[in-house]
């Protein structure tokens, strides 16, 4: 048995007041959620903050990206032991908003994976294919490839406590969600990869969905055998809202 979790993905939004109000929000609620693991990940500049309001509470905080670097000039990056020192237990590695926007290849995703492991933090390998690839029948092999990509460079031990989210690209941020069968599909698909190297390693591999999951949906979604939880973008900026995706994540 897995216990679920559910990640707050709140990209570029927010300030200091309305995080303020965000948190304060969650914090009252969290006590009504099950046995979930929660978790905001917050835009570089805001990490003290969550820091300050989370430590001690049962909320976890990331990152959105990190370099792959550890330190050194590279002007405007963020290292993997910055992150630790404000205390991040998650990184996003690789959302699809990063490869399509920025230009992250398969093998930069798979350094970022390695960079994360080094201080300690729990990489959320994000995977998922775009609209065109799903309409060609591509999904499995897309999806496989984007694995294979960091599970080849890294091992698949390094993935023990490692988080894969699978975002299928026309989801996220569209209103569209995929129906909870076409994502257990591709969860069951990745399950197996995984267990294609190392049985216990793809039975604890907590593989969460993301792509306009709404309290309206996470239920269905989430009660599908391989969907551990959820990567929540828009939804996750709204104190209610999450707290409702939360709960539906511990029924
Ligand atoms: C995301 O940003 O990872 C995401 C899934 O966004 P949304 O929930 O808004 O589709």
């Amino acid at each position: 048995m897995r216990p679920k979790l559910v990640i707050g993905n709140w990209k570029m939004h927010g300030s200091l007041a309305e995080n303020g109000s965000l948190l304060r929000g969650l914090l009252a609620g969290v006590s009504s959620v099950g046995d979930v693991g929660l978790a905001v990940c917050v835009p570089f500049p805001y990490l003290a903050q969550a820091q300050s309001m989370l430590a001690a509470t049962p909320i976890a905080w990331g990152a959105q990206n990190l370099s792959e670097h550890a330190q050194g000039a590279f002007t405007g990056e963020v290292s993997s032991a910055m992150l630790a020192d404000f205390g991040c237990r998650y990184v996003l590695i690789g959302h699809s908003e990063r490869r399509a926007l920025y230009g992250e290849s398969d093998a930069l995703v798979a350094s970022k994976f390695v960079a994360a492991k080094s201080s300690g933090l729990v990489p959320v390998l994000c995977v998922g294919e775009t609209l065109t690839q799903r309409e060609s029948g591509k999904t499995a092999d897309v999806v496989a490839a984007q694995v294979a990509a960091v599970l080849d460079r890294v091992g698949v031990v390094a993935f023990s406590g490692a988080v894969v989210a699978y975002e299928p690209v026309w989801a996220i941020g569209t209103g569209r969600t995929a129906t909870p069968e076409q994502a257990q599909e591709v969860h069951s698909a990745i399950r197996a990869q995984f267990a294609r190297c190392d049985g216990s390693v793809a039975a604890g591999l907590k593989i969460l969905y993301g792509g306009s999951v709404k309290s309206q949906n996470a239920g269905e979604i989430f009660a599908q055998a391989d969907i551990d939880g959820g990567l929540v973008g828009g939804a996750s900026l709204v104190v209610d809202d999450f707290l409702a995706i939360c709960q539906a994540a511990s029924r």
